[in-house]
C-alpha cells in the first residue's frame, strides 16, 4: 500500500499566505494535501504529476461567474470553463434568487465537480431573464416587488452552507425605469446582507447612485466589483484622472476591490491608471458567462495575465485569485492555501512567454508578454479535465464590444 495517490513533483510552489515560494513537492492522499517537502519518496505515490519549470498554486477561486447554465441566459458548463482552467471553486455572482436557488443547488451546484458557491441576488427572479441586448429584454428589478429582502434572507438562512453573500446590480441603463428602483434594491440588498452577516457585492455601472454611496456607502467586508470600467459610474475622477477619493476611502475602510472582468467591465486605460497609482484589485475575477466566456474576458488565468501585464507582483496575482477570494466569502480556513490536511484543491499553471495582442472589453489592445496557461489541477484531489480557451484576440467579439465604445468615460488617447 503506497502512502499517496498524487505526488506533483519539482513545480515552484506559490502559497503566498503561508509564504511559500520555493521548488517542492506536494503529496495527495485520501482526497486532502497531506506532504509538502524538497523532496519525498516518489516510489510511496501511485502517480507522479512532473510540474518542473510548472507553477503549483492553491486551486484558483474566481469569485464572481455565471454558472446556472441552460436556466439562465448568460449561464456557462462550471466544469468546463472553471474547472478546466484550474478553476476548483467558482462563486456565482447572483444568477440565482431565492425562488430559483434551490433549483440552481440541486440541478447545477450539486451535479458539478466545480465547488459552486454563490451570492444570492436580491431580485427573486436572480438573472432568469439578463443576457440578451435591447430594451425590451426584462432585467431583474423591474418591478420593486421583485426585491423581498426577508425571503432572500430566509433563503440565505436554509443555504448557510453554499451561500456566501448577496449581490445587486446598480446601473440605470440596464434596468426598469432609468433606475427608479435603484436606491430601494441597494437599501434591501444592504439589508439582507447586514442580517445575515455576509458580504455585499455590487455591480455599479451606469449607475444614477453616486460613488460617494457605492462604494462610499458599503460597509467593511463588501465587495465592489467590475473596479476597471471606463463607463459612467467609473472609479476615475473625470477631472483630475486619478482614483476617485470616495473609492480611496472605500478601501481604507475595508471595502473590497475585484475585477469582475465581464463583457464591459476591463478597460487597459482604467487599469494603468490604478497600476501608476498601485490601486491594485483586493480580488481577481472573470465575471465569466455566455457572452465572455470565449473573449473577451476568456478565462481566470488570461484575466490574470492581463494584471501581470499591468506590472501587478506574480505572487500578489496568485494571492487575489485563492486566498484573498477565500477570505472575501469567510472560507479562508477551508480553501485557498496549500495547508497540510486541507481538501487537495491544486492548480498546475505555466508562465508562458508569449507576444501577442490582447484585447479589454473596448476593443483597445496591449502587447502581452507572458500568459498564465493552466496544465493540470485537482478538485479534492482527484484531477480535473484541462480545457483550452479560444485563440486571442477575439476579432468577432471585438466588433460586438465596440457598439459601446461610444459610451467610454475614459480611454486611450486618439
Ligand atoms: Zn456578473
Amino acid at each position: 500500500m503506497k502512502s499517496y495517490s498524487w505526488i506533483i513533483k519539482g513545480g515552484r510552489v506559490i502559497d503566498p499566505v503561508n509564504g511559500i515560494d520555493s521548488i517542492r513537492d506536494v503529496a495527495i492522499e485520501a482526497g486532502q494535501i497531506v506532504a509538502i517537502a524538497e523532496a519525498l519518496e516518489y516510489d510511496e505515490a501511485e502517480q507522479i504529476y512532473d510540474a518542473t519549470g510548472k507553477l503549483v498554486v492553491p486551486g484558483l477561486i474566481d469569485i464572481h461567474v455565471h454558472a446556472y447554465n441552460l436556466v439562465t441566459p448568460l449561464g456557462i458548463d462550471a466544469d468546463h470553463y472553471c474547472l478546466g482552467r484550474g478553476v476548483t471553486t467558482a462563486v456565482d455572482a447572483g444568477s440565482a434568487g431565492c425562488d430559483n436557488y434551490p433549483g440552481f443547488r440541486a440541478f447545477t451546484v450539486e451535479q458539478a465537480k466545480t465547488r459552486l458557491l454563490a451570492f444570492l441576488n436580491i431580485s427573486r427572479a436572480g438573472l432568469a431573464f439578463v443576457g440578451r441586448f435591447g430594451d425590451d429584454v426584462p432585467r431583474e428589478l423591474d418591478l420593486l416587488k421583485l426585491i423581498h429582502t426577508q425571503d432572500c434572507i430566509d433563503c440565505i438562512e436554509s443555504n448557510r452552507d453554499l451561500l456566501v453573500g448577496v449581490k445587486i446590480r446598480l446601473t440605470d441603463t440596464d434596468m426598469g425605469d432609468q433606475g427608479c428602483h435603484e436606491a430601494a434594491a441597494f437599501q434591501g440588498a444592504q439589508a439582507a446582507a447586514e442580517t445575515t452577516g455576509l458580504p455585499l457585492m455590487t455591480h455599479h455601472s451606469f449607475s444614477s447612485v453616486p460613488l460617494e454611496a457605492c462604494p462610499g456607502k458599503l460597509e467593511s467586508g463588501d465587495i465592489y466589483t467590475h473596479v476597471y470600467h471606463g463607463f459612467a459610474s467609473t472609479i476615475i475622477d473625470l477631472d483630475t484622472r486619478r482614483v476617485h477619493l470616495a473609492v480611496r476611502a472605500a478601501r481604507e475602510r475595508g471595502v473590497l476591490f475585484d475585477i469582475g472582468h465581464g463583457f464591459g467591465s476591463f478597460n487597459w486605460t482604467v487599469g494603468e491608471i490604478c497600476a501608476q497609482e498601485g490601486f491594485w484589485p483586493d480580488l481577481i475575477s472573470t465575471d465569466l458567462h455566455a457572452l465572455t466566456s470565449e473573449g473577451p474576458a476568456y478565462d481566470m488565468p488570461t484575466v490574470m495575465s492581463r494584471l501581470l501585464h499591468l506590472g501587478m507582483p506574480l505572487g500578489d496575482v496568485i494571492k487575489a485569485s485563492t486566498f484573498s477570494a477565500a477570505k472575501a466569502i469567510g472560507w479562508e480556513n477551508r480553501i485557498g492555501t496549500l495547508g497540510i490536511g486541507r481538501e487537495a484543491d491544486i492548480a498546475v499553471l505555466e508562465l508562458k512567454e508569449v507576444d501577442r495582442e490582447l484585447e479589454d472589453c473596448n476593443a483597445q489592445m496591449r502587447r502581452i508578454k507572458q500568459r498564465l496557461i493552466t496544465q493540470a489541477v485537482w478538485r479534492a484531489g482527484i484531477p480535473g479535465q484541462i480545457t483550452r480557451p479560444l485563440h486571442f484576440p477575439n476579432l468577432k467579439m471585438i466588433e460586438k464590444t465596440k457598439a459601446r465604445s461610444s459610451k467610454m468615460l475614459i480611454r486611450d488617447p486618439h
